[in-house]
């Protein structure tokens, strides 16, 4: 990173040190051949640092991080900044309309378009004319995200721990639990990464809402990557007490439903769960079978289905296992208040049924 010189941040066109521009940038064209714009925020701060992107609703009903995009957008001037913010507030605009994870257009997912060509399907082609023209001036990035529809995801973030700068940048975000992994090879994240952009993607909450407590800890989590770069040097840094790093070798199971029937989740108020507790219960119309699913072993739950029926094979619940340490300190937190139960707001989470919804 050229950090300690002020740079215009070029696309087609030009944003110079201490400007911020609002517009609207053309990736694609309606059937009526109307332009197809992602609203594009950059504040190049007055002050030489590195190019931070962000992106929201890559899936088009992912809803938070557009939320988290409109606020840091409004919050900061080229007088805070050292360095440059790229914010592309809504990416997959034709999902975002119809209010759908992927585009609409055959059901493509743009967040397995990445790169993309020139020459590619229509995915690929608005994913090569975000890559090209902003992702790839950048230094770093975070990409916002949600699980699928009637499912909801724990507050965690998804990184390549493996590589050093991407681990910096996720332990800079503060989440407790980081899920590790490289990601879908074509993903967002997992090109920018692998092309030396290290960037993280976050994982919060629901589609189709708004969840103010997500939000607000995200906007914690922003700020405290701009502390971690020296980007708003003055900005608080999130250290959270605990950490759950989830590597593909940790035990994490998806416990699936065995029958068909009606889904009464049990556990909570907070997403610890001890070996052997019951997790849901499955009952038939009338009540007269009852399945218990049964936690076999002690972790947190980091992601529920919402929608309350099921199939035999229907993942209901998605469980990680946690030492004894991370237990203990997750324990006295919820003894002393300090928990962020995520069903405060009366909302749970989850992620999605076994694939990275990243
Ligand atoms: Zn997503």
């Amino acid at each position: 990173m050229s950090d300690d010189e002020l740079r215009s941040f070029k696309y087609d066109g030009e944003v110079k040190p201490g400007e911020k521009r609002q517009f609207r940038y053309e990736v694609s064209e309606t059937y009526l051949g109307d332009p197809v714009e992602i609203p594009v925020t950059i504040i190049n701060g007055d002050k030489p640092g590195p190019r931070l992107f962000m992106t929201a609703a890559i899936h088009g009903d992912e809803l938070n991080g557009v939320k988290v995009l409109q606020e840091v957008a409004d919050r900061y001037a080229p007088t805070d900044i050292h360095g440059t913010l790229v914010l592309l507030h809504v990416v997959n605009v034709p999902g975002y309309q119809a209010q759908q994870r992927d585009l609409p257009i055959y059901d493509q997912d743009l967040n397995r378009s990445f790169p993309g060509k020139s020459s590619a399907n229509t995915a690929g082609r608005i994913a090569n004319q975000v890559y090209e023209r902003f992702i790839n001036q950048c230094d770093l990035g975070i990409d916002f995200h949600t699980s699928t529809r009637n499912r909801t995801t724990m507050y965690h973030a998804r990184a390549d721990i493996d590589d050093p700068d991407v681990d910096r940048l996720a332990q800079a975000f503060g989440t407790n639990v980081i899920l590790s992994g490289e990601g879908e090879a074509d993903s967002l994240r997992a090109v920018a990464s692998r092309n030396g952009i290290p960037t993280v993607t976050v994982e919060m909450g629901k589609a189709h809402r708004f969840q103010p407590a997500l939000i607000e800890k995200a906007l914690d989590g922003v700020e405290s990557v701009f502390a971690t770069y020296d980007i708003v040097p003055e900005a608080t840094r999130v250290d959270p007490l605990w950490r759950k790093v989830m590597g593909a070798t940790e035990e994490k199971r998806w416990l699936r439903a065995d029958t068909g029937g009606l889904v009464e989740m049990e556990w909570g108020p907070n997403p610890l769960v001890h070996g052997g507790e019951t997790i849901c219960t499955i009952t038939d119309q009338f009540k007269t079978e009852e399945h218990r699913v049964e936690a076999p072993f002690t972790g947190l739950i980091v992601g529920v289905l919402e929608n309350p029926v099921a199939l035999p094979g229907h993942p209901v619940c998605h469980l990680v296992s946690i030492s004894p340490e991370t237990r203990d300190e997750i324990e006295r937190e919820i003894t002393n208040g300090e928990f962020d139960g995520y069903r405060s707001y009366g909302q749970q989470w989850m992620t999605e049924n076994g694939h990275d919804d990243s």
